[in-house]
């Protein structure tokens, strides 16, 4: 790692990256678990846009040894990194690369029957989690086929670690959701029942994603698969959940004023010219738009940046590669000052869940869809002395 340096990282916008953060999220959310339950650090979509081998490798060093991802790709690039303990491949993988999943050790999920056989058809010894679908109607096997997924457990060429279901509802404390939930979760235990009667020996099992750990705290699981509160935001801003632990936003966006300038009353600014000076003004362009993940529909006024520990509002429509603030307010902006987008700064904070709403999304959209064209810059504290060290990775 290399100490950040203002002369030599001349990025125009980049991602701020929290590691002690991350390991602070982690170690919070292990102390709501049950003592025997194991913490699954969900990493797909690039770590929710943190970068994924930095996040899993800080994870690996802070004791994390389970990781899922969406894909085999995902897996593989773990691996290629380095990345030691548990990965297991939530979503479907064409049964033609079973090779790789063997030669990387990736656990698959069976997601219905004929899949099953399918991969086991592939003459390779792989080790694999049953999903059962309880009412997401996504991938897994129907409630009612705990015969069909007891033979899954009888093929020679599958090792069964692990088996769960996905809650679909789990953040909602409407009356119907929570019926719905624990409708959920009582048909996924009786499966579990169903496959014992059958004579199985049941392997791991899980249920709990972020939401599902944060509202029902006291479900008896092995492993909670938890991705966007690791990550220290929830999905949306005014969610009320049941246990509330101390999370840490990890990711932060900067971005660096490239030019000011002044505005007479009546000119407009950027394409479509949505927005016209009532009166004289000063403006502020960012070199930061759409195409680094910062959607479109938050133009005008619809989130800030922090700018002098002030926030700012966007004005006008965001470009693919730029920005708009108005700095009216301000004194002594200049080229080369720092904005922060997502984070905080001098007693103002803009969370990411509240820029996804404000887009009317939810963070993990934002976060996963963040910077396929901005550095990230790693931040960990590595001594007593609160010493920063800084490293960066990714393209300019
Ligand atoms: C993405 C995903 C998770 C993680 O969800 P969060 O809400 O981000 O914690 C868990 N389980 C499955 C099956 C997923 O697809």
């Amino acid at each position: 790692m290399r100490k950040y340096d203002e002369n030599k990282d001349k990025s125009r916008a980049w991602l701020e990256i929290d590691l002690n953060n991350l390991k602070h999220n982690a170690k919070v959310l292990q102390g709501v678990m049950a003592a025997d339950c194991t913490l699954m650090a969900v990493v797909k979509a690039n770590a929710y846009g943190h970068g994924d081998i930095e996040v899993a490798a800080c994870l690996n060093s802070a004791g994390v040894n389970s990781f899922a991802v969406a894909t085999i790709d995902e897996g593989i690039r773990l691996r290629k990194n380095n990345i030691t303990g548990e990965i297991l491949v939530l979503g479907y993988t064409d049964v033609t690369r079973a090779k790789e999943l063997e030669q990387f050790e990736l656990m698959q999920t069976v997601i219905d029957y004929s899949y099953g056989i399918e991969l086991s058809k592939q003459g390779l010894r792989i080790s694999v989690h049953v999903k059962v679908d309880t009412g997401m109607h996504r991938l897994g096997f129907g409630e009612k086929e705990y015969e069909k997924a007891a033979e899954i457990f009888g093929l020679d060429n599958l090792t069964v670690e692990g088996i769960f279901t996905h809650l679909c509802a789990s953040e909602s404390n409407e009356e119907e959701d929570i019926d719905f939930t624990y409708n959920q979760i009582n048909t996924f235990y009786s499966f579990l029942e169903e496959l014992k009667t059958l004579g199985i020996n049941l392997p791991k099992v899980h249920i709990q994603s972020s939401y599902g750990l944060l509202n029902y705290p006291e479900l008896q699981c092995d492993y909670t698969r938890i991705g966007i509160a690791l990550y220290g935001s929830l999905s949306t801003l005014h969610d009320k959940c049941r246990i509330t632990p101390d999370l840490r936003p990890v990711l932060s966006l900067k971005a660096k004023v490239a030019l000011t300038k002044a505005l007479s009353a009546g000119e407009s600014l950027s394409y479509g010219r949505t927005y016209t000076a009532a009166k004289a003004m000063k403006i502020a362009i960012l070199p930061i738009g759409y195409g680094d993940g910062l959607p479109r529909n938050l133009s005008n006024s619809r989130t800030s940046a922090i700018l002098k520990g002030k926030k700012v509002p966007i004005i006008g429509r965001i470009c693919m590669d730029q920005l708009i603030v108005d700095i009216t307010d301000l004194n002594c902006v200049k080229r080369g000052d720092i904005a922060t987008l997502i984070g905080s700064e001098g007693g103002e904070e803009i969370l990411a869940a509240e820029v996804a709403e404000e887009g009317d999304s939810i963070a993990n959209e934002l976060l996963s869809r963040l910077g396929s064209r901005l550095n990230r810059i790693y931040v960990e504290k590595e001594t007593e002395q609160d010493h920063l060290e800084y490293s960066v990775s990714g393209t300019v």
